[in-house]
């Protein structure tokens, strides 16, 4: 699950980013509105946490551009205190929910739990084979069996799932692993990719490599190269 967090203030921004990752959510974080807005055109979320009071574009005015593109990514807006009129504003702009700073993370953690559920951008359960993700869980199964994955392997199966059958770059899961500033080299995926076909050895699904190209995901009798 990936989370636009845009937010100014630093000291809340580094709070947020770390609660999300703790949560297992890939955070992408921009501190005004053009910097989102532009993001949020080049990339599709599952839940944007919009501070509403920022530089360069208001939030507002990124929540309306993101509807105006029928763009129905879960949307929780951050508040001042006293902003009633900024919450209104911001559930009329087509906003799904609203937070008044300051927060308690876990109020904050439950709210975008909710959100994500909720949310109509991926399907909540992506099946291929005997393997299904549950993406509101984040839990692997393989059968009845929960797979024990890291949060990490977890991530790069999720990507694999909802690109079942067809190839992955290497660069594509760079890209979507990582969060912004934060490195995952290609090395990097390779490790995981070992990791995860190990513990998916005793199930019906195999992960192709397509040297210099990329990974698939097939079911095994499929899977011989
Ligand atoms: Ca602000």
């Amino acid at each position: 699950m990936r989370v636009l967090l845009a937010e100014d203030d630093r000291i809340i921004a580094d709070g947020l980013i770390r609660a999300l990752r703790e949560s297992n959510y890939a955070v992408d974080h921009v501190n005004n509105g053009a910097d989102a807005d532009t993001a949020l055109v080049a990339q599709q979320y599952d839940l944007l946490v919009l501070d509403l009071g920022l530089p360069r574009l208001s939030g507002i005015e990124v929540l309306k551009r993101l509807r105006a593109r029928k763009n129905g990514v879960p949307v929780l807006i951050l508040t001042a205190q006293d902003g009633l009129d900024d919450r209104v504003h911001g559930l009329d702009a087509g906003a799904d929910d609203y937070l008044t700073k300051p927060f308690a993370l876990p109020e904050l953690e439950a709210r975008v739990r909710a959100l994500t559920r909720r949310g109509t951008a991926m399907p909540s359960r992506i099946e291929f084979g005997c393997l299904s993700f549950d993406q509101g869980e984040h839990v692997a199964r393989c059968g009845a069996d929960i797979l024990d994955l890291s949060a990490r392997e977890l991530a790069l199966l999720e990507i694999l799932l909802l690109k079942a059958g067809r190839l992955v770059s290497k660069d594509q899961l760079v890209d979507q692993l990582c969060s912004w500033g934060e490195e995952v080299s290609t090395n990097a995926i390779e490790v995981y990719i070992h990791r995860l076909r190990k513990k998916l050895e005793f199930s019906a699904v195999r992960i192709n490599t397509m040297r210099g190209l990329g990974y698939s995901l097939v079911k095994s009798d499929s899977a011989r190269q």
